[in-house]
């Protein structure tokens, strides 16, 4: 195996112990061996992040059954049904069509789907997710209300790939505005409307000063990852 030389309980305690009580790790293990999500597992580490629904599966089916399982990659409708049975928290919708879709496999299994809609708020053209007024129009259009087996418990962003700190700084308050705003607006009786998932190894701790409140940290924990 081509492990790399990295102690994981050591790097995951360095991350958890600047994290509030209130912020959840989400331990991103996409290309990762297993057995480096297992040294993470037996430190403690219950939530994990994974960005391909077939790995993440495999995974799933292989490891401990209480892993909480976080889809965060791009996802299409075909490939809800396969990680529909168990995803404990999809992080990346950007489509009406993608919630219609989590919410039908999720009647089929007799579950609510929890999940984030992916905001894009970043300089680059590349990054997926809905602008701002893209996902105000999604929400004030009305459909989803009614969508029984899905709840939509956040938003999820991603700052700029910059080493410019003022950018990913004006980044994580635009995405921290949003939330805000979303939640006054569409979930002001929903408690169940709490998380603002932002920040990942090179900026997490910026985000923490923007109210995140769910952090994917990859490569500060497992190291490099091999693709
Ligand atoms: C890969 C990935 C991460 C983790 O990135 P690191 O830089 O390894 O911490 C976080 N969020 C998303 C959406 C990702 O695709």
């Amino acid at each position: 195996m081509d492990y790399n030389n990295i102690d994981i309980e050591h790097q995951l305690h360095e991350v958890t112990k600047t994290l509030p009580e209130n912020v959840t790790l989400v331990a991103i293990s996409k290309y990762h061996h297993p057995d480096l999500i297992m040294q993470a597992y037996n430190a403690g580490q219950r939530v994990f992040g994974e960005s391909r629904e077939q790995e993440m599966t495999r995974k799933h089916d292989e490891l401990p059954t209480d892993i909480q399982w976080h889809f965060i990659g791009h996802l299409q409708t075909n490939k809800v049904r396969y990680i529909a049975p168990y995803v404990s928290l999809i992080h990346s919708v950007d489509s009406l069509k993608l919630l219609k879709e989590i919410d039908k496999q999720g009647k089929k299994f007799e579950r609510i789907i929890h999940v984030l809609l992916e905001a894009h708020v970043a300089a680059e053209e590349t990054k997926s997710g809905l602008t701002p007024s893209e996902m105000t129009q999604l929400l004030e259009e009305g459909t989803w209300r009614a969508l029984s087996n899905v709840h939509i418990d956040g938003i999820m962003g991603m700052a700029t790939n910059t080493d410019d700190q003022q950018r990913i700084e004006k980044d994580f308050e635009s995405l921290r505005l949003l939330y805000q705003q979303i939640k006054q607006r569409f979930f002001a009786s929903d408690e169940d409307f709490k998380t603002l998932s932002m920040g990942m190894s090179a900026d997490y701790r910026l985000a923490l000063k923007h109210d995140t409140t769910m952090v994917r940290v990859g490569t500060a924990i497992f190291g490099p990852r091999q693709y």
